[in-house]
């Protein structure tokens, strides 16, 4: 498949990188995941501004304006198409570059290294949702940093939370605070749905403002659905009508057992039916 690498695209086989760059040594980077279905991607402006507030928050220079990304990304999507199908995500990724000395300090005239490559998507549910049985989820208390919020390529605490519940054959695992509210999963954001209100965290340093969450909030509001971003707890979590996992991979996932409880009667529910309905029909547009 053809990659991007600081400037040019070439096979994915040839990109090199230093050994020394700091996303290597240190995972000091920024990385975003834009989807894409049919050619056509989904949140493009969204995923472009969080990843400048998060270069700007770790003080990494931007290299690349919102439509040379957005050229990029496309370039990636429509010369991978035939290799990869029609879904495809493209992950992009800035991390501070290669310094010769191993020196925590920001380095000062180094060039950031800018990557992007195209994988195939396999969406949990697909179009005619003839797979749409609900997932079995694992929960733990969050062990990661306190800058969840900052979309970093430092991901071994996400790696770890995540292979835990996957070791167990669970499709993600899900994550309490040390006062037991939930804030996120390894690597999606949570929602429940209780007495017909849809309830996911607020934002702040301890989840990711995902872009998934940001639009079906936004279809939720378009189409007068009860909604709030609001705290629960792990209990109100075992108790909800329903659980909902959502990120750019999983679009909107049903969840039916989380540990060793079955969420409501086992079955996905008829909310969830309804904003997966919405997603759908507006994920091009929000
Ligand atoms: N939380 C974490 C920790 C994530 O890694 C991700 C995405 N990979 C999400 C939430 C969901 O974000 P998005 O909808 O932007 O993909």
């Amino acid at each position: 498949t053809t990659a991007y690498l600081n400037g040019e695209f070439l096979p994915l086989q040839e990109a090199r990188i230093s050994p020394l760059d700091r996303g290597f040594l240190f995972g000091d980077g920024i990385y975003e995941v834009v989807p894409s279905y049919g050619g056509r991607m989904v949140g493009f402006s969204q995923h472009f501004a969080r990843m400048e507030k998060g270069l700007a928050m770790v003080e990494i220079a931007p290299s690349l304006t919102e439509q040379d990304t957005r050229d990029i990304c496309q370039h990636l999507i429509d010369s991978n198409r035939e290799t990869l199908g029609e879904n495809i995500g493209v992950y992009l990724h800035v991390s501070r570059g290669a310094d010769t000395r191993r020196f925590h300090a920001y380095p000062e005239g180094v060039q950031p290294t800018v990557f992007a490559f195209a994988f195939a998507l396999t969406a949990p549910v697909n179009a005619d949702r003839t797979i749409h049985a609900g997932a079995k989820v694992a929960i733990t208390q969050d062990l990661r940093w306190q800058r969840c919020h900052i979309k970093s390529t430092a991901l071994l605490g996400n790696v770890m939370h995540f292979q835990q519940g996957y070791r167990e054959g669970n499709a993600e695992t899900i994550l309490f605070n040390g006062d037991g509210q939930i804030t996120e999963a390894s690597s999606s954001n949570v929602f429940i749905v209780k007495d017909g209100e849809v309830l996911t965290p607020p934002l702040d340093n301890q989840l990711l403002p995902g872009i998934t969450r940001m639009l079906v909030l936004a279809c939720l509001q378009k189409a007068g659905i009860p909604h709030s971003e609001s705290w629960f707890s792990v209990d109100e979590l075992n108790s909800a009508d329903e659980v909902w996992l959502t990120s750019s991979g999983k679009e909107i996932l049903p969840v039916v057992q989380v540990g060793d409880k079955t969420i409501a009667d086992g079955k996905v529910g008829p909310v969830w039916e309804q904003a997966f309905t919405l997603y759908s029909k507006l994920k091009f547009e929000l």
